[in-house]
Formats: structure tokens, C-alpha cells, sequence
């Protein structure tokens, strides 16, 4: 029990950093003329601008139609934490897949081991409620975790992949060459959880350049 609320806590944390992290959202209608030459472009310098909301757009932004923003290397609006997952919070939303799969399993495996051990003693034993209902809870229960744990751990595999290929969802999806400079798969590890330590696995510890990716708008390309 120790253990279960320990990773749901951890879940719940790690959901609500991602609901409440701005994912990377590009400053909207800076696309003007004046902010243009404000920001010093070279001369023959390819600016995209975003027709929908009028932001100059950085390399590897896309635009949400849910969010109305441009959101930097987005990867998918996820309907489950109503927000986009982007630059700056997908580790709280790969944390948050890691802990649901891991609670889901956890509940998986306790089921089986409250069924065998009903079926090896008597129920009475083993249980307050009369088997039928036993046999039904633990069948609604075994099955809500099994959905759980398979549709978090696929999550969880594609984003793994997508940090591990450094290519957000979208650009997997659009399968376009690739216009920027591809991180070695360390490095694309690190811009997303950080130096290697035990804060990787915390939703209560920012990855250390999120902040200062904050100006990267200015230099796009
Ligand atoms: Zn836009
Ligand atoms: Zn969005």
C-alpha cells in the first residue's frame, strides 16, 4: 500500500506539472514589422511566420489548433492534461506516463495475487465481500489496470523513442526531412530530463535549461 501510494502520488504530481507548465508556447503576433527589425535579422534571413496566430515562428514550432498558440518542439495536445506536450513539460508527461503504467501493473499484479490467494484459502478468509462480488470487483479492477498499464506504456514507449530519435510526434507524423540539426541521442536525452540523476525520476525538479531556451525564438531561422 506504502509503495502504491508513493508512485500515486508521484503520478498526480507529475500530471499536474504537466496540466500547469506552459509547454513552450511562442509570444503571439510578435510577428509584426517593428518586432522583426527590433530582433535583428540578417539580411536575406528566412523568417516563418505563423499565419494563424502571427507569431514568428522558431525552428521545430508547431501550431495548436486546440491551444491557438504556437507551442516549440510540440509534440502532441494531449487531451488527458489539456495541454500541449512541448519543450518545456515533456518530462512531467513522460514522468506521468511512467507512474500510471507502474500503478497499473502494481494493481495487475496485486489482483492476481488476492485471486490465487482466494482460490488457496477459503473465501471468507480472504475477503469481506461474498465471492461473486469479489470475483466481479477484482475482474473490473484487473481490467481498468490492464487498460491502463497498456495504453500508458505505449505512450510512454513512442515519447522514449521520440527523445531517443530527437523528433517530436508531429515530425514523425509529417515525416519531412529534417531541417534541424539532429542531437546526438544523449544530448537529446539530457535537453529533456537533464544531467543524469535521481531528479530524472521527480516532477518536482525543472530540467535545468527550460528557462534558458526562453529567448531561442530570437535566433529562428
Ligand atoms: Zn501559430
Ligand atoms: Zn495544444
Amino acid at each position: 500500500m506504502a509503495i502504491f501510494q508513493f508512485l500515486a502520488f508521484l503520478a498526480f504530481a507529475s500530471h499536474l506539472r504537466t496540466m500547469f507548465t506552459d509547454p513552450g508556447a511562442v509570444p503571439k503576433g510578435n510577428a509584426t514589422k517593428e518586432m522583426i527589425q527590433q530582433m535583428g535579422f540578417r539580411e536575406g534571413q528566412v523568417i516563418f511566420k505563423c499565419p494563424k496566430c502571427c507569431s514568428i515562428k522558431p525552428d521545430r514550432a508547431h501550431h495548436c489548433s486546440v491551444c491557438q498558440r504556437c507551442i516549440r518542439k510540440m509534440d502532441h495536445h494531449c487531451p488527458w492534461v489539456n495541454n500541449c506536450v512541448g519543450e518545456n513539460n515533456q518530462k512531467y508527461f513522460v514522468l506521468f506516463t511512467f507512474y500510471i503504467a507502474g500503478i497499473s501493473l502494481q494493481s495487475l499484479f496485486l489482483c492476481i495475487q488476492q485471486f490465487t490467494t482466494c482460490v488457496r484459502q477459503e473465501w471468507r478468509e480472504c475477503s469481506t465481500f461474498n465471492p461473486p462480488a469479489t470475483v466481479v470487483l477484482l475482474l473490473f479492477l484487473s481490467f481498468e489496470a490492464l487498460l491502463f498499464a497498456i495504453f500508458t506504456a505505449v505512450m510512454l514507449g513512442t515519447q522514449l523513442q521520440a527523445i531517443w530519435n530527437d523528433e517530436t510526434g508531429i515530425e514523425q507524423l509529417k515525416k519531412e526531412e529534417a531541417r534541424w540539426v539532429r542531437n546526438s541521442r544523449w544530448k537529446s536525452i539530457q535537453a529533456v530530463f537533464g544531467r543524469f540523476s535521481i531528479a530524472w525520476f521527480s516532477p518536482f525538479t525543472s530540467p535545468p535549461n527550460a528557462k534558458t531556451k526562453q529567448e531561442s525564438y530570437l535566433y529562428s531561422v
